[in-house]
């Protein structure tokens, strides 16, 4: 945060884009909703724009899969008040997110007296990466954290292609309109972080479009 160079007001753009993308959508014209979200998307530049990638995604989908620590937390920038006039990043702790796919687990053996008292020899643990304490396997909280606020991927997969046949096409109509408001709800979370990054920018003014809501329409 804050490393960014000069960011424009995008608001205006950002606006007619994503109602053109909306608009296209319910039409049922499927090429015109898609270019809509690309343009929507390139409005946010280079650092904050989504990528478009199937195998990126299916990579970040499984490497957010995480355990949390019991015993250390670490830093999260969290979007409070969204969408509200007081909206702002705050930093917060939260439980150390270990990635699945980095962790060991293993079984440890007990001691005689604590093997009696848990009616086993050893039990399943892991450790965590970064402060390196054993924490239980039936104690550990897993969580799948994809697109939640502040958990967004920042990745889609490639639209879904067109096929031909009845059968497929109203399959598509389902999986294209499922893939849009995947895409849509990642540019919006990026735009919710470029507008803060914006304001912050620009000594808490707000950017065009949202200046003063009660103008527009
Ligand atoms: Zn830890």
């Amino acid at each position: 945060m804050g490393k960014s160079g000069y960011l424009p007001d995008i608001s205006s753009q950002f606006h007619y884009f994503k109602s053109l993308a909306l608009n296209e959508l319910k039409q049922g014209n499927w090429n015109g909703a898609t270019s809509g979200l690309n343009n929507l998307n390139r409005c946010l530049g280079e650092e904050y724009c989504v990528i478009i990638s199937n195998s990126l995604y299916e990579k970040e989908s499984n490497v957010s899969q995480v355990y949390l620590c019991n015993y250390c937390t670490q830093e999260e920038k969290k979007v409070i008040n969204q969408g509200e006039e007081d909206e702002h990043i705050k930093i917060i702790q939260v439980p150390t997110r270990n990635p699945i796919n980095q962790v060991i687990v293993y079984d440890q053996k007990l001691l005689y007296v604590d093997a009696i008292l848990n009616g086993g020899e050893k039990r399943k643990v892991w450790d965590c990466l970064q402060c390196g304490k054993t924490n239980l396997i039936e104690n550990t909280t897993q969580i799948i954290p994809k697109r939640e606020q502040p958990y967004s991927l920042k990745v889609v997969p490639e639209c879904p292609v067109k096929q031909n046949g009845i059968r497929d096409r109203i399959n598509f109509r389902v999986d294209f309109t499922k893939w849009f408001y995947l895409f849509l709800e990642e540019i919006s979370s990026q735009e919710v972080l470029y507008r803060t990054e914006w304001k912050a920018q620009n000594e808490g003014e707000e950017m065009t479009a949202y200046k003063d809501k009660g103008d527009l329409e």
